[in-house]
């Protein structure tokens, strides 16, 4: 890879098959940029790397999954985002999580049957996150080794890219083949669509060279990868607001005009929670109006 930066690529379970970390060359070590799963080979992948830092983009089981068996077999020092390990803690440190999750599903409009296997699906992720206990929290502007880092908020609450000559690690931020998801969870921020669409704006802004991102490959030009995502977040916020009708719609009955209704209980929870995050940006912006009821949340039109 350009500038010495070398990617170590691991295995995933599930699609997209694979996960990239990066490794960054600098003056105190290597710097490995998130970790995959805590799956075996981790230890062996990283046995003879001097790495110094460990950064995480961000908290999704592909990304911090491996972090403490990182850390482990390098002695590194794990830095993550500030809100994003507080969300990290909330969601993987917890064992109330899976069922706080189901139930705001299930008010969401999500069948009961649909939130238990969501429920179940949740938990039998957890063995294979092992997150680093109390990181170096981050903030923006900080520096790790000649690389800034800048908040890209929106497919996580906190997710991180880290930026140098041009170079921009991207995370789940932008990637090249699969539009990254950006959904509304509970206790997260209010309107993480209208987060990401921001970040988008400031990535065109930033006009790195290029992008290494979490899945895939390279991305050459970013800012034209973030005016296409722009753009298909326009067409699916019409799409969104095309769904309401005067009578209250749910997000899960949203789900279903926007992605079909034949998907799995993993997809349906991506499906829900993006339907949501555009119902809640069309809120925002004056496009819907939200309602709260004893049986949970609704939209109508306006
Ligand atoms: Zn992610």
């Amino acid at each position: 890879m350009t500038d010495g930066i070398r990617r170590l690529t691991l295995p995933l379970p599930v699609g997209p098959g694979h996960v990239h970390c990066y490794l960054l060359p600098g003056t105190a070590g290597w710097t490995l940029v998130d970790t995959g799963l805590a799956l075996p080979g981790i230890e062996q992948a990283l046995a003879d790397i001097d790495v110094a830092h460990i950064v995480v983009t961000h908290f999704h089981p592909d990304h911090v999954g491996g972090a403490a068996p990182a850390a482990d077999a390098t002695r590194a020092t794990v830095y993550q985002g500030e809100l994003d390990y507080a969300q990290c803690e909330q969601v993987w440190g917890s064992t109330d999580w899976p069922a706080r999750i189901a139930s705001w599903f299930h008010r969401n409009g999500v069948p009961a049957a649909i939130a238990d296997d969501l429920y179940a699906e949740g938990d039998a992720a957890r063995p294979l996150i092992r997150f680093a206990a109390d990181p170096v929290r981050l903030r923006e502007g900080d520096r790790i080794d000649g690389w800034e880092v800048v908040g890209t908020p929106g497919h996580a609450d906190g997710h991180i890219c880290l930026l140098r000559d041009g170079i921009l690690v991207a995370g789940d931020h932008l990637l090249p083949d699969i539009t990254p998801a950006v959904g509304l969870y509970p206790d997260g921020r209010p309107d993480p669509l209208g987060d990401y669409l921001a970040s988008l704006e400031r990535t065109i802004a930033l006009a790195p060279g290029f992008a290494l991102p979490g899945h895939g490959e390279p991305i050459r030009d970013p800012a034209a990868r973030a005016r296409t995502l722009l753009e298909h977040h326009a067409e699916r916020l019409d799409g969104a607001a095309a769904a309401l009708e005067r009578a209250p719609r749910t997000g899960y009955e949203v789900s279903l005009r926007l992605f079909g209704d034949d998907l799995a209980p993993s997809q349906r929870r991506f499906a829900v929670a993006e339907s949501l995050s555009h119902l809640e940006h069309l809120v925002f912006t004056d496009r819907a109006r939200k309602r709260e009821s004893d049986e949970g949340f609704s939209y109508t039109e306006l």
